[in-house]
């Protein structure tokens, strides 16, 4: 996965999507529910206008439940239909179906009003890379008949996918960019591991998880490494590298001389982050929109 948006392939992104939304009846737009907002595109709004969508919060077997049902209710204030699924183990899969139907319900129902026998809902995965969309058309296909990974610029023949009798599902998703030009934002991508770590080095990945651990699961960290240290003031940049150190001194990442090898901890911390084995973390919550 190594895609590096410039203006043109921006274009040429929305313009790919903008011609399939031609062909189906609903977007279900995928987002990272460990960060929401910042795995979801900036100018998505814009790109598909009117066209009824759902959001899907994959990847919800490592968020935090609390936080995703905050979540949940936040984008159901702003009128869109959202909801958690773990598209690696299929779990809340096949909720996509009633709820596709049930913001289609007014469709629907003008159909058979009009004596029309409703057809397979026609309906199209979105999202920025890395945030499962091929992991989630394999599975709602049933068999692995999507690549998984992305190949922006491949187009191979638009192919339909039956999802049972009700559902269809355009076989190449739409790839959208993130929103990179906030920092916060890369940040949060890097953490979860959906930019590349050449763009934000490592100990500053780390830095910035440490520190949202620090102020919301501070647990979590005292659990898996048995920290001791309770900081006062997390903006206080020498109190989070207090943590990193005592983290890499309990997984002895000592160099010469007795000093924390602070590139290896940061490895092995975001190695264990990303696995799930600090538990379930969410790094976005949408009361500290600004915050760190
Ligand atoms: P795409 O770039 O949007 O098509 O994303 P992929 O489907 O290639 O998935 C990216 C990575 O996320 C892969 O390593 C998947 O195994 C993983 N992944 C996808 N869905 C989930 C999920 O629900 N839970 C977890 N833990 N990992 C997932």
């Amino acid at each position: 996965m190594a895609i590096q948006w410039f203006p043109g392939h921006m274009t040429r992104a929305r313009r790919q999507i903008q011609e399939k939304l031609k062909l189906i009846d609903i977007v279900i737009e995928l987002l990272d529910a460990r960060v929401p907002l910042s795995s979801r595109n900036p100018m998505i709004d814009e790109i598909l206008q009117d066209k009824p969508r759902i959001i899907v919060l994959n990847k919800a077997d490592l968020a935090d439940p609390q936080v995703t049902e905050q979540w949940v209710n936040y984008f159901a204030e702003e009128g869109v239909s959202a909801f958690p699924i773990d598209a690696s183990s299929g779990h809340k899969v096949g909720d996509i179906l009633p709820k596709a139907k049930f913001t289609l319900a007014d469709k629907i129902q003008r159909q058979i009003n009009k004596g029309i026998n409703p057809r397979a809902i026609r309906a199209l995965i979105v999202g920025i890379p890395n945030v499962g969309k091929s992991t989630l058309i394999n599975k709602m296909a049933g068999k692995n008949i999507a690549v998984t990974g992305d190949k922006p610029g491949v187009t191979k023949g638009q192919q339909w996918i039956k999802v049972g009798t009700e559902m269809e599902l355009l076989d190449t998703p739409g790839i959208l960019w993130p929103k990179f030009e906030d920092q916060q934002v890369g940040y949060r991508l890097a953490v979860v591991g959906s930019i590349k770590e050449e763009i934000i080095h490592l100990d500053d990945i780390a830095f910035y998880a440490i520190r949202y651990m620090a102020k919301y699961y501070l647990n979590n960290l005292q659990e898996r490494f048995g920290i001791e240290y309770v900081p006062e003031d997390l903006e206080n940049p020498n109190e989070v590298v207090k943590i990193m150190e005592e983290i890499g001194r309990k997984r002895g990442c000592i160099v010469s001389g007795g000093r924390v090898d602070l590139d290896k901890t940061s490895i092995l911390f975001l190695r264990e982050l990303r696995a799930g084995k600090l538990g379930r973390i969410s790094f976005e919550r949408p009361a500290d929109q600004g915050a760190f």
